[in-house]
């Protein structure tokens, strides 16, 4: 097996719904990025997995996410003359009927353009990848002062490959906190997780309208997307589950007619890992729509936490919008080394809000954005300047808080 050795500014690990958007930004901001993905395209748990409505970009009748993700979530919508929802309808009690501004699109052609975005800005894609051992090269002379060499050596593994890759910055988009965890960092989740889903397409029109079919889901109890072993599982089980409601669909009289367009090929997890981090949002936080000194990213979502039941979302008081701070994407006591996505620190009632996709595609700008300026002054992501950092941020186009 070969090992190919590759020095780089920011290492991304995970290339889904955060991760891709964190590599276009680093690399725009002309970072020497690389992003490796264990899929076989980018996009994540909105593509592979088939949650192809990402939400929400507006709220209250304003843009509360913008940048990359927005970009190439238009795009996508844009290619192919998919519709937009009005988003100037998206004030007072319409907010209620939320999931009317998620954006249906083709996740896909979404995974082909974030693929063009990252190699148009110089992004190195390493698909089939993971990584195996994640070790800090640390020639810190003396307190505070630091070294060119100042970052992380990354060995992963692939198909017919290995790795080593060394990088000034880390991004962890696993959405589980591998990275985190491997670096020797704290993450944690509690004894109870939302359900996962899986989620098919059937001609049949009783679900989620969305392009020729209709989206359909079944909830998996328990799935587990952090290791193999329990993201195999989750997949056995989330399959045997769609045959045993497609069987029953397919013998009752409504149904008799009904035709399988597409299973996806993963069950998702709502919830893992969340990482242990300088500061970690709390559900009054979220929901108060307090504004943190540190905001680099904002978002709206009501609080959305799945039981087996179902949900009932918990809507925030009109023109609450929600920040996130830098530090809830930095694991507590690290150096050069960011999250974006489902793990950002947070509590389980603000995670079931702050894991929607505009949201991780926000946070993946700011952590992208974040790194690539570290690499750049030689210095650890929450030191960078907060000016510099949200004037990089707002002229890639995103919403950012504070002044
Ligand atoms: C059933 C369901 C319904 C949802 N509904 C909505 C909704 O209506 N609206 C909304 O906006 N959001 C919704 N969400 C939430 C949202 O889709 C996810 O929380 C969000 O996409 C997670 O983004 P992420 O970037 O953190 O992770 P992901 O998009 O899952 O990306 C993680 C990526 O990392 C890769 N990876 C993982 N481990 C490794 C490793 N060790 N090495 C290399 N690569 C790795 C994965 O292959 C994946 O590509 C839903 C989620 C689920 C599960």
């Amino acid at each position: 097996m070969t090992e190919t050795v590759v020095d780089t500014d920011v290492l991304v690990v995970g290339g889904g719904t955060a991760g891709a958007v964190a590599a276009i930004a680093a690399g725009r901001l002309g970072a020497r990025t690389v992003l490796v993905e264990c899929g076989s395209q980018l996009g994540g748990t909105m593509t592979t997995g088939g949650v192809e409505w990402p939400g929400l970009f507006f709220a209250w009748g304003q843009q509360v996410v913008a940048g990359i993700g927005w970009e190439l979530v238009r795009a996508t919508a844009e290619l192919q003359g998919d519709p937009l929802p009005d988003f100037s309808q998206s004030v007072g009690e319409a907010m209620h009927r939320h999931p009317s501004f998620q954006v249906a699109l083709c996740g896909g052609l979404y995974a082909a353009l974030a693929e063009e975005a990252c190699t148009q800005a110089g992004v190195h894609l390493r698909y089939y990848e993971a990584p195996d051992r994640v070790l800090r090269d640390s020639v810190l002379r003396a307190e505070g002062t630091e070294d060119d060499r100042d970052g992380w050596t990354v060995t992963t593994h692939g198909k017919g490959v290995r790795a080593r890759i060394q990088c000034r910055q880390l991004i962890d988009c696993t959405a589980n906190a591998s990275v985190v965890d491997l670096a020797g960092f704290e993450r944690h989740r509690g004894a109870d997780r939302q359900p996962g889903s899986i989620i098919y397409t059937l001609t049949q029109p009783s679900g989620w309208k969305s392009g020729a079919g209709y989206k359909h889901q079944r909830y998996v109890l328990g799935a587990d997307v952090t290791t193999a072993e329990t993201h195999t599982d989750a997949n056995v089980r989330g399959r045997a589950a769609f045959l045993k409601a497609f069987r029953t669909l397919r013998a009752s009289a409504e149904g008799r007619d009904a035709r399988v367009l597409s299973v996806q090929p993963e069950t998702n997890s709502r919830e893992t890992y969340r990482i242990v981090g300088e500061y970690e949002i709390t559900r009054d936080d979220y929901a108060s729509g307090r504004v943190h000194d540190d905001a680099v990213a904002c978002m709206y979502y009501p609080i959305d936490l799945h039981t087996p039941d179902g949900v009932k979302p918990q809507h925030l008081p009109e023109r609450t919008t929600v920040t996130i701070p830098l530090r809830a994407l930095i694991p507590r006591g690290s150096r050069h080394l960011l999250v974006a996505g489902r793990c950002v620190a947070s509590d389980r009632l603000a995670n079931s809000g702050l894991r929607v996709q505009a949201s991780c595609m926000a946070m993946g700008q700011a952590a992208g954005a974040a790194a690539a300026l570290a690499a750049r002054l030689r210095i650890s992501p929450g030191q960078v300047p907060l000016d510099q950092l949200r004037a990089a941020l707002r002229d890639q186009g995103a919403v950012v808080p504070g002044s």
